[in-house]
C-alpha cells in the first residue's frame, strides 16, 4: 500500500505578495510501507518545502497529500493527527531538546496525547533502545550529552510517537564519520525491524548509496527523478547537471571505464568496487 501520495502538489510562498515564490511545482509520487527513501536535490530546490508537507506543517497551494489512502487536508480541524502517522525530525533536532532530563524529553510527545504512564515509560525505554542510548543517561540533562547522543535523544522523541513513516532531514550533517556512520546504521536497522517507511534528506551522496534503496531528486521544485538508488546514481551526467555528484567511488569506476576498463556503470559502495 501507498503510505504517502503526493499528486500535483504546488506550493507558492507569499502568494500575492511582491515577493512571491513558487517553491514547488506540480509534484507526483507515491511511497510505500516498508521502505527506505532518500530524497536529494541542490540547496534551493524545494526538498525542505516539501517534507513539510508531509506531516501537515504545510497546506498545499494546490494538489492533494494522502496518508494511508486519507487526504490529510479533507478535515483541516484534524490536521494534528498526521504527526502522529508522520515524524519529523528537522536538521540539528538537539536545539529543539529542552526538558529536565533525557527520559522527560523523549516522553514529552507520548505524554501529550495521553498515553498512560506504563505505556509512556515503556515507548521511551523502546526509543532510547532503537537509538543506542543507554539506560543511565536517560535521567541526565540533555545538556550534558554529547553532540551525538543530543541528537539521538532528538530522534528518540520522534520515534516514541511511533510514527508509520519517519522523515529525518539532514539527520548526519555536523557528525564525525563514525558518529554518521553509527547514526546510519540504526536508521538502516530501525527501519527493517519496524517495517516502517523512512525518507532521508541528504547533501551526502556517500550516506545516500549506504542505506537507501529508492531515490527521489528534486530540482528546481520539480521531481525530476525518482527510482532505485542503482538507477539514480547511473546517471552521473544528468545529475551533474543538477549540481549534483554521485558517490567517490562511482566516480572513480566511471572514470576508469571511460579510460577504457570493462566496468559495471553502477558501482555504490567501495566493496562492490
Ligand atoms: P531546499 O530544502 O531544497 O534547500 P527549500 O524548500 O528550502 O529548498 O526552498 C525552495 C525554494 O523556496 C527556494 O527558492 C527558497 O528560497 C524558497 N523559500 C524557502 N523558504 C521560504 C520562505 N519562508 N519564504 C520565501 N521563500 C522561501
Amino acid at each position: 500500500m501507498s503510505i504517502i501520495k503526493v499528486t500535483g502538489l504546488t506550493y507558492i510562498y507569499g502568494q500575492g505578495t511582491p515577493y512571491e515564490k513558487t517553491a514547488i511545482t506540480d509534484v507526483s509520487f507515491a511511497i510505500e510501507q516498508p521502505g527506505l527513501y532518500a530524497l536529494i536535490g541542490h540547496t534551493g530546490s524545494g526538498k525542505s518545502t516539501l517534507i513539510q508537507h508531509l506531516n501537515g506543517l504545510v497546506r498545499p497551494t494546490s494538489g492533494t497529500v494522502e496518508v494511508a489512502g486519507r487526504d490529510i487536508w479533507a478535515d483541516p480541524k484534524k490536521i494534528r493527527d498526521v504527526r502522529f502517522e508522520v515524524g519529523l525530525v528537522f536538521q540539528y533536532p538537539e536545539y529543539q531538546l529542552f526538558d529536565e532530563t533525557v527520559e522527560k524529553d523523549i516522553a514529552f510527545g507520548p505524554k501529550n496525547i495521553g498515553l498512560s504512564e506504563q505505556e509512556v515509560a515503556d515507548r521511551v525505554r523502546e526509543a532510547a533502545r532503537i537509538v543506542g542510548l543507554p539506560d543511565e543517561l536517560l535521567q541526565k540533562s540533555p545538556f550534558d550529552l554529547s553532540g551525538g547522543e543530543k541528537r539521538r535523544a532528538a530522534i528518540a522523541g520522534v520515534l516514541a510517537m511511533q510514527p508509520r513513516v519517519l522523515v529525518l532531514d539532514e539527520p548526519t550533517a555536523g557528525l564525525d564519520p563514525r558518529g554518521r556512520d553509527r547514526l546510519l546504521a540504526t536508521v538502516k536497522s530501525y527501519q527493517k525491524t519496524s517495517g516502517s517507511t523512512v525518507l532521508l534528506v541528504s547533501h551526502s551522496m556517500e550516506d545516500v548509496a549506504k542505506v537507501a534503496e529508492h531515490v527521489l531528486v528534486m530540482d528546481h521544485g520539480r521531481l525530476v527523478l525518482f527510482d532505485t538508488v542503482r538507477a539514480v546514481f547511473a546517471q552521473a551526467g544528468r545529475l551533474g547537471e543538477m549540481g549534483l555528484s554521485v558517490p567517490q567511488v562511482t566516480q572513480i569506476m566511471t572514470e576508469l571505464r571511460r579510460r577504457g576498463a570493462a566496468l559495471p556503470e553502477d558501482v555504490l559502495t567501495v566493496a562492490e568496487a
